[in-house]
Formats: structure tokens, sequence, C-alpha cells
């Protein structure tokens, strides 16, 4: 259950809302967090009467109450019925065209950075990304330039125009980080580092939250919901495959995601075809896959010379792959969205060719 709280309840009015809220749940009622739609207050697993439910609605502090039956409440679509958009510079994530961010694997230095920001911006991406702290599986892969990395960044991207999407790994960094990047990425491996959640969720940025590789949809909302519940409401989910059991991919793309998704979730819905298939020749058929799907961008590994890239060259694109795929990709778009609004495509036509979106 949710309550959404009246904007101009008076201290006394809302302490009579906290104490009847109290006598409902036996444990500390949750602080209210303000979201897109007002300030609400959570209460995951208050099991209430139709009588309670009815005296709390009557109370001058409670502006609604919504039932609410996932383990995620501020993630999930019945409280917010429509698409959030996150805006990021230019780019409006959930706002109906599919959002390109692309980029190295890693920040390599300040020439290489440039080089890939220009190619990237002149492919038609809208956002630059770039690793700059590296969660490599061995500790003997080249881990990032760190902090100085993320400088490089933010000068490619203010030098084209582009906003920055770069990975935290540690809670502690977050501000640092958080004051020169656009957007705050939360990788795969650390999709359920709850401290990390809460320090990104205080940062007031927006992220993008990876999948984690072996993560329910559940997991992966809840843990976007530490972030909602820091008082985050600009949270990108990010699919980027899950562990598959056959090595001709590095991982198993889950496209079933996307529609499933946005039934179950306002948030935007990206799809990471890079690192999903680990393999170059898969990316493109993948990322135009992911936006028939219905997904609200892409994030995709792009470097000037692939073969020179200091990380992942085996499933990063070079510039005329990716502008490629930008043109396949709007150009799929359009035609569905032509489609949805054409004589012959009912209501139920158009909600099932963009996955529900409400685009
Ligand atoms: C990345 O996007 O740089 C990355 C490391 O991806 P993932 O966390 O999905 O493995
Ligand atoms: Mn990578």
């Amino acid at each position: 259950m949710v309550v959404v709280v009246q904007e101009r309840a008076t201290p006394e009015e809302r302490a009579e809302m906290l104490r009847l809220l109290a006598s409902m749940h036996a444990g500390a009622v949750p602080a209210p967090v303000r979201t897109v739609i007002g300030e609400v207050i959570c209460q995951p697993d208050a099991t209430i009467s139709e009588e309670l439910a009815c005296r709390l609605a009557a109370l001058p502090a409670v502006a609604r109450v919504i039932p609410i039956n996932t383990p995620y409440h501020l993630a999930s679509r019945a409280l917010f019925p429509t698409t959030t958009r996150v805006r990021v510079g230019q780019a409006i994530f959930g706002g109906g065209d599919p959002i390109i961010i692309a980029g190295p694997c890693s920040v390599e230095g300040e020439e290489p950075i440039l080089e890939a920001a220009r190619a990237a911006r002149d492919a038609g991406a809208q956002l630059l990304r770039g690793g700059a702290f590296k969660p490599r599986t061995s500790p003997y892969s080249f881990q990032g330039l760190g902090l100085a990395g993320v400088e490089l960044l933010a000068r490619a991207g203010a030098a084209t125009g582009l906003p920055i999407v770069t990975e935290v790994m540690e809670p502690a960094l977050v501000p640092q980080v958080a004051a020169l990047a656009d957007v705050l990425q939360v990788g795969s491996r650390n999709m359920q580092n709850y401290p990390l959640l809460r320090a990104v969720g205080a940062a007031g940025r927006p992220v993008l939250l990876k999948r984690g590789f072996a993560a329910t949809l559940d997991e992966w909302l809840l843990a976007a919901e530490y972030i909602l519940a820091a008082g985050n409401p600009n949270v990108l989910l990010c699919e980027r495959g899950v562990r598959g059991f056959d090595p001709q991919t590095r991982n198993l793309l889950d496209l079933s995601c996307v529609p499933l998704l946005r039934q179950l979730t306002h948030l935007p819905i990206l799809v990471d075809p890079s690192h999903a298939t680990g393999r170059r020749d898969l990316v493109a058929p993948m990322g135009i896959a992911a936006i028939a799907a219905g997904a609200d961008g892409l994030l995709v590994e792009m470097h000037p010379r692939p073969d020179e890239a200091l990380s992942d060259g085996r499933q990063t694109i070079d510039p005329g792959a990716l502008r490629q795929l930008i043109r396949r990709g709007r150009a799929v778009r359009a035609a569905l969205m032509s489609e949805d609004s054409s004589p012959d495509a009912g209501p139920a036509a158009a909600k099932e060719l963009v996955g529900g979106a409400h685009l």
C-alpha cells in the first residue's frame, strides 16, 4: 500500500496519519519519500482491513491510498500509470524516441576519448559512455583510469555537447563522480550493492541501473526501489544479458524482459546489446530487435578502432556500424509508430506493438 500525502497537510494532520499508520503495522512507519506524484509513504507489508483503509483515506492528510501487491512500490506501474520521462541534457528517456548511449568500454586517454566522443556524436548518439572505474573479472586486466578518466570523459562530453554516463563502484566515490558525470551507472556486478544503491539514490543524478547477470525482475526492481526510496526518481533500467549456458555468446539477452517490464514498472527500459552478446556481429541485430521490442534506448560499446580497444574489443562496433544501427533502429521505431496510428491498428494492436509503452 502507498499513501499519497496531501500537499497542504498541517503537522497535526500528518501526525494523526502517522499514528494510524503505526497502529496498522508492527514495524516503524517509513519516512515519506518525494516522488513525481508528490510525497508518499510506502507500507509494503501492511495488511489492513477495509474499515481501516477507509478511515485512512478519510484523513485530511491523505490524498489517496493506492493498493500495490508487488514487493516494490515506488517502481511499480500501479503507482504511476505512465512511463517516467528522464531528461538528460536534450535527451528524454521514455519520451518515445530511442535514445542512444555510445562510447568505448573504457576511457583510454585524452585524445582517444575525444576521438570516440566525436565519432559517437557524428554517428547520431545522444550520450557518451566510457568506463573509468572498471569492474574487471581478473585483477590483472586493465582496471581503468579512475577519477582522472572521469575527468577526461567529462572534457570530451563538454567538447562535443554530449552528456556523459560512467560507472561508479564505491559508495565513497559517488559524490566525486556525481560532480562530473550526468548519469551514474551501477554495473551488473553491483546491482545488489545496497550501500552503493543508497549512495547513488542520494547523489542527485539520474542512475542507469544494469541488471545483475543472475537477477530476477523482482530483484532488479527492488534494487531500483532502493534508489527511488532514497529520493531519486530518475532511474533507468538496462538489460545486459543474463548468464546462459552456451559459450557462443557472452550472456543471454533476455529481450522478453522489455515488454514485461513495461507492464510492471513506469521506469524507462534500455538494452545493452554489447555486453549481452559479447560479439560485434550480434550488436546491431539485437539492438534493432530491442528497439522493436519497445526499448527506450540502447547502450552500445563503440570505438574508432575496435581491435585496438583496451577492453571488450570483441563486442565493440566501429562508428560506421553505430551509424547504421541508429538509422535502422529509428526506422524500425518509426514503422511501428506509423503502424500504430494507421486506421487498421486497434488499441490492442498498438499496445502490443510497442510493448504497452505510452509512446
Ligand atoms: C559496462 O557497461 O561498462 C559494464 C561493465 O557492463 P556490465 O556491468 O553490464 O557488465
Ligand atoms: Mn565493456
